[in-house]
């Protein structure tokens, strides 16, 4: 990006805040510490909200409880409230209007005090809540204004709300960019051409930050809702092209990756039936398909990065092997990387127990191989004698030294590690090529929000189960019939089942996660008289962990009380029972890997969701979701319907690229369009105006 021009003239895109009218020096570093740095800037960070200034509500439809309102009136009493707390302070002042006067609350904010005294007027924005009166706590508050370009922008009309910056008073952020609308947006490069934006119909990219700013400037009737709740085709405008950011995105990234050079792995038919032998059972038709997709990219002489989706118990870690093994029959080092160490314990079992006679040695790795066996194991990766590591994700982090990195396979689970993904390095052979990257995630996704995610991958679906499984019934019961449910665990204990019940955690701390556990293990113990209840929960030690499972595999124990360490990696086929306390506490992705703990074997299986007494019906209802499908890709959609992208598969803090105003799923024709208008812009060798930055809408306000 060229350095922004300085000065007053001309107000472009790419003009810096700094020398602006009313910026200075201090205040512009402030501003690019939060993100502000151009004009451009403030074109794409679009309001929080929009408060109606053309019809005020009266003081008296105020009700607790009820919704936002938008006031203008006097102030006609105000205090500031002394505390005993340090540093906390109440300003405490009286808004009237024609129809009456309520209390307004702000905590620590005593520079109020500097404006907000009697005969003020202010608009004030705000829910009230009832403390033996009716009081708006810490609501919006903005002085009128005096100068009359300012009215012009906040009073009488419905006005933007931005994001509350010290730096930047509400009134000189409006007018900057009332400016910038005029002036600085019309020069702004629109890749929709006038007859792409005719065939999608969708407004100019112009019309639509003006319509996003100050609604009504572009005509029609404003529209004061939330954004997410505004449908206008401003806004999907803008959903657009916040979709064609990321998607142009993916796409150099895949590119850049296309251009890369990997190890050439080819697999002839000998090597296929070695592998069809290992096996102590045939391959289901989608794993097959997915060996197929896999093999012709190991062909291809560059990096594979494919995911690998499927529910669980779907069959993914024997693909995974069965990969690991087409690379070492080239010569070619397999790491596979599991996100807890008790999960890389299990793939490192299966792994030995799969590639016996194979000729490939596996080994594992983790933070409990120490001293002289650690450097024997790293010695032996160094010579090329190992041919799978397993290890957790920091395994990428220490310095590991294969003889010949070719494959690196990523378990996920039921998390998105688009950071680690993205931490994947160029950490391969003395070659200068770059391994292949395989990444196994069990929850599902709808095909379309894949290739939005992950644009960059290629996908491969296992969308069918080994025969033989039965589905796990689900129930959600309340409170009240906990009783019955855990008569209902006993009797299939006796009938030679084994069950887990799962308790959720009061916090994450060591000492209360181990007491919390014992305290529901004795509780568990009193409700099944006679039968042999054991616990295990991630702060245990790791041989008292594994004696727990071990004894729980082998039938020593009848009950197993844990936390959700359960959800990864334990895989005992005679358990047919799981209880989960408290299941609303858990989130659906979640509590349907929990289920598929059970199911594994011949045994009919069932699954009770205790609700707590505290539970919402939001809650309850949720829960029903499970009760109703078994089918890991309907819970996966139905989670990310209710709690969005970013909730459900924790990518918020992953780093993935925000998006803010598109939703990936509401908006899928949308998605899709851009996709293909991305390509076809790549296609025309057409630039990324916003260097891929995307537009911003900050979180929402209180
Ligand atoms: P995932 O990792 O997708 O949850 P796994 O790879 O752990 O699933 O497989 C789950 C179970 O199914 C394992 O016990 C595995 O041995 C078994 N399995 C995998 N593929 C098949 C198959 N094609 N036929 C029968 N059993 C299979
Ligand atoms: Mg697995």
């Amino acid at each position: 990006m060229p350095r922004p021009a300085r000065g007053r003239e001309p107000f472009d895109p790419g003009t810096a805040l700094d020398g602006l009218p009313g910026i200075g020096p201090a205040r512009s570093r402030a501003l690019a510490e939060a993100g502000l740095a151009t004009v451009l800037d403030l074109l794409l960070e679009l309001p929080v909200r929009h408060e109606d200034r053309a019809r005020f509500a009266r003081v008296a439809d105020l009700v607790a409880g009820g919704p936002p309102l938008t006031l203008f009136g006097t102030i006609t009493a105000a205090r500031l409230v002394r505390t005993r707390r340090r540093g906390f302070s109440i300003y405490e002042a009286t808004l009237e209007d024609e129809s009456g006067s309520v209390d307004l609350a702000f905590f620590s904010q005593p520079w109020l005090a500097r404006w907000l005294t009697p005969g003020a007027r202010a608009f004030v924005h705000g829910r009230a809540v009832w403390k033996r009166r009716l009081v708006l706590e810490s609501p919006h508050v903005e002085a009128e204004p005096e100068d009359p370009d300012d009215a012009a922008l906040s009073v009488g009309r419905v006005v933007p709300i931005y994001r509350s910056l010290p730096g930047l008073p509400p009134r000189l952020r409006r007018r900057l960019v009332a400016r910038a609308l005029t002036e600085a947006a019309p020069k702004l490069p629109d890749r929709l051409r006038p007859e792409d934006a005719a065939a999608l119909d969708l407004p100019p990219l112009a019309e639509a930050l003006r319509e996003a700013h100050f609604p009504g400037i572009a005509g029609g009737p404003p529209d004061p809702r939330p954004f997410r709740e505004r449908t206008s085709r401003h806004l999907r405008r803008l959903a657009f092209e916040e979709l064609l950011e990321l998607q142009t995105a993916l796409a150099r990234r895949r590119r850049e990756r296309e251009a890369r050079p990997a190890p050439r792995i080819e697999a002839d038919s000998s090597v296929r039936k070695a592998l069809a032998a290992m096996l102590p059972f045939p391959l289901t038709a989608s794993q097959k398909q997915a060996i197929r997709e896999i093999g012709a990219d190991l062909r291809s002489g560059h990096p594979m990065a494919r995911l690998l989706q499927g529910d669980v118990g779907s069959g993914k870690t024997i693909v995974a092997v069965l990969t690991a093994v087409l690379a070492a029959r080239r010569g070619f080092q397999t790491a596979l990387l599991a996100p807890t160490t008790l999960l890389a314990e299990q793939h490192a079992e299966t792994a030995h127990r799969l590639l016996s006679g194979s000729g490939v040695t596996p080994a594992l790795l983790t933070g409990r191989v120490t001293g002289r066996p650690r450097a024997a194991l790293l010695s032996a990766l160094s010579e090329g004698e190992i041919g799978l590591l397993v290890g957790t994700h920091a395994l990428l982090e220490r310095p590991v030294a294969f003889r010949s990195l070719g494959l690196v396979v990523v378990d996920e689970q039921h998390r998105f590690g688009v950071a680690q993904r993205a931490a994947l390095p160029a950490r391969t052979s003395a070659r200068r090529e770059h391994p292949h990257v395989l990444v196994l995630s069990a929850t599902p996704i709808p095909r379309s929000l894949a290739l939005a995610l992950h644009g960059d991958l290629d996908v491969s679906t296992l969308t069918e189960k080994p025969p033989g499984r039965t589905p796990v019934a689900t129930a959600v019961v309340d409170e009240g019939r906990r009783e019955e449910a855990y008569r209902s665990l006993a009797a299939d204990v006796g009938a030679g089942g084994r069950a887990y019940v799962v308790v959720p955690l009061v916090e994450e701390s060591e000492t209360i996660e181990g007491r919390s556990v014992a305290a529901w293990t004795e509780e568990v113990a009193r409700r099944l008289a006679g039968r042999r209840v054991g616990a295990l929960h991630g702060k245990m030690r790791a041989e008292a962990r594994e004696t727990a499972m071990r004894r729980f595999a082998a039938g020593e124990i009848d009950v197993l009380v844990a936390t959700t360490v359960v959800e990864v990696g334990i895989d005992v086929p005679e358990a047919s029972f799981l209880l989960v306390e408290n299941a609303e506490r858990f989130g659906l992705a979640q509590l349907h890997q929990l289920r598929g703990r059970v199911g594994r074997g011949a045994r009919a299986s069932t699954c009770v969701l205790v609700a707590g007494s505290g539970a919402s019906p939001e809650a309850l209802s949720r829960l029903a979701v499970l009760a109703g499908t078994d089918d890991g890709f309907a819970v996966a959609e139905e989670d990310l319907r209710r709690r969005g992208p970013g909730e459900a598969l924790g990518t918020r803090q992953s780093g993935l690229p925000g998006l803010r105003i598109a939703d990936p799923i509401a908006d899928r024709d949308l998605l899709e369009r851009a996709k293909a208008f991305a390509s076809a812009l790549a296609a025309r060798g057409a630039a990324a105006p916003f260097e891929e930055r995307l537009i911003l809408r900050p979180g929402d306000p209180r």
